[in-house]
């Protein structure tokens, strides 16, 4: 649907890119609430009527999920934000969280013609504000003409992989039954990304409304410990596994078992516990304050551990990564934003021990350059010799990222894994399906750490492969 500009044709020429107002910087370091105000419905018109409205729109091809971007960008400026909420969950399940979470530098907004001189649309900030903006009017989705099938599908996980498989599930008929071990809904969405990107209210209220439409969550239940995986494919016509990989990569260098080590994980989710109230062993909440802290690693679960360590009036929070700046993981405003809120960042170095008696002192670095790209790959930090220092620490946070960790009921599923040890799809059959007919899977657990919207990218299109399995 090309579309005329609800106002100036020149408008990106006369009004620049604006993000929506931040927090002040005394209030970031301190609240674990969200650092952008929301946008006003005139600041969302000025912003949206910016796009050219270009005839091949590259947004939408560099969006994993395909978002019909232009044209909810015109709805939104023309202020019909029900008809926008409408066109954005046609293709994206969650899209008030991948407004907040997605890379979008790298993403859709990265690829915007405007973004090549004139500053990228502002599509996930406008994106998450159609959703916000409709679920306070009351918007819902409709499911009124929906015929049920009598199927009912168990989804193992309710991460953004799991609800999205489920969305597309209910809206066709069959009846979704998620299980996941923690208490609440989201996975890492929850208990991972910290509530200064996704406060933790959008997830409770997807919940809500996820369990109007007919989803049903058996949650604090682990497959394979509270109740056997056999039991749930016997009750139920097919399942999704969505189970993410919790695997932390551990350096392998000296020093790493030091009393004042910890896993990045771990210690959010020791915080969001904290936060949220939910019951854990009072060890497992680390309190940075008054703390020098090194975080090792570059990406976006680093960036949350650094701002996480601020907000608790960490003393310094110095930020290790072993190639440049151009070449880190995490998002580029993520970066900027931990950058502005008192993070330290050494580039180009490599820890090569941790130094410390009965606890951890400080860690031992030394300087890389970047080399060749390994093949396909990205260029390789090399170590330069002779270049060793040490940083002092109380705390060292290691954040390498995460590995595939299936669980050993796999083997007696019949589910395989490919060399990383991430489940192997079936390449004769139905997309996502897995080695055993009648089990289906995506996310993290099948394409290793990724994103939100990959996941739910692939949690969609397995709902679909499931919905010809079931001949519906
Ligand atoms: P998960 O979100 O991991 O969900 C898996 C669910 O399965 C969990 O709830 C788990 O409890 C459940 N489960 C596992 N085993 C069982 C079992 N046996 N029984 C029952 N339940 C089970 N991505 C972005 O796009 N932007 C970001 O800013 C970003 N920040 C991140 C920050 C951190 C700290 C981390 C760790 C990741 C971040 N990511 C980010 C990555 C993103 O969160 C993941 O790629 C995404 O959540 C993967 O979704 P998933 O559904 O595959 O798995
Ligand atoms: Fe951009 Fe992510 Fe929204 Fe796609 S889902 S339009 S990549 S913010």
């Amino acid at each position: 649907m090309a579309h005329q500009s609800a106002g100036n044709p020149f408008q990106f020429i006369d009004v620049g890119r604006k993000a929506p107002s931040l927090k002040p910087i005394p209030d970031r370091k301190r609240d674990f609430v969200e650092i952008h105000d929301p946008y006003t419905q005139s600041e969302v018109t000025e912003q949206a009527d910016r796009c050219l409205d270009c005839g091949n729109p590259y947004c939408e091809w560099q969006c994993p999920v395909h978002n019909y971007i232009p044209d909810w960008l015109q709805l939104a400026a023309e202020g019909n934000i029900l008809a926008a909420a409408e066109l954005c969950h046609q293709t994206n399940s969650l899209p008030e969280v991948c407004g907040r979470v997605c890379p979008q530098d790298r993403l859709c907004e990265g690829a915007c013609t405007l973004n090549d001189g004139f500053g990228a649309v502002t599509i996930g900030f406008t994106e998450k504000y159609i959703t916000d903006t409709a679920f306070a009017m009351g918007w819902k989705p409709d499911l009124s003409n929906v015929v049920p099938t009598g199927h009912t599908v168990a989804v193992i996980g309710a991460g953004p992989s799991g609800l999205a498989c489920a969305d597309v599930l209910v809206r066709n008929g069959v009846k979704p039954v998620v299980y996941d071990a923690h208490p609440e809904i989201g996975g890492l969405l929850t208990f991972g990304i910290p509530e200064f990107k996704l406060e933790k209210s959008v997830m409770a209220r997807r919940r809500r409304l996820f369990s109007e439409m007919g989803v049903e969550f058996k949650l604090s239940t682990r497959v394979g410990e509270d109740v056997d995986f056999d039991q749930i494919q016997s009750s139920h016509d097919a399942v999704f596994m969505g189970m993410g990989v919790y695997q932390a990569i551990v350096g392998g260098f000296p020093g790493e078992s030091l009393p004042g080590v910890c896993k990045a994980l771990d210690y959010l989710v020791g915080n969001i516990n904290h936060s949220l109230g939910f019951p854990q062993n009072p060890a497992d909440y680390i309190d940075l304050k008054g703390k020098d802290v090194v975080v090792l690693g570059g990406g976006d679960t680093a960036m949350d551990c650094n701002r996480t360590a601020i907000r608790q009036s960490a003393r310094t929070v110095t930020c290790v990564y072993r190639r440049d700046e151009a070449h880190m993981p995490g998002s580029r405003k993520e970066v900027a934003n931990a950058r502005e809120e008192g993070v330290k960042f050494l580039f180009n170095r490599q820890p090569v021990a941790i130094r410390g008696d009965d606890r951890v002192r400080g860690v031992a670095l030394i300087n890389t350059c970047m080399g060749p790209a390994e093949t396909g790959g990205r260029q390789q930090a090399q170590p330069v010799p002779g270049t060793e220092t040490v940083v002092a620490a109380d705390v060292v946070i290691i954040a390498f990222g995460f590995e595939p960790s299936p669980p050993d009921w796999f083997a007696d599923a019949g589910i395989d894994l490919d060399a990383r040890r991430c489940v192997q799809l079936s390449t004769q059959r139905l997309p996502f399906q897995t080695s055993n007919p009648g089990v289906f899977a995506g996310g993290d657990m099948v394409r290793g750490a990724d994103l939100v919207v990959t996941a739910i990218d692939e949690g969609r299109r397995a709902a679909m492969a499931i919905l010809d399995y079931l001949d519906v």
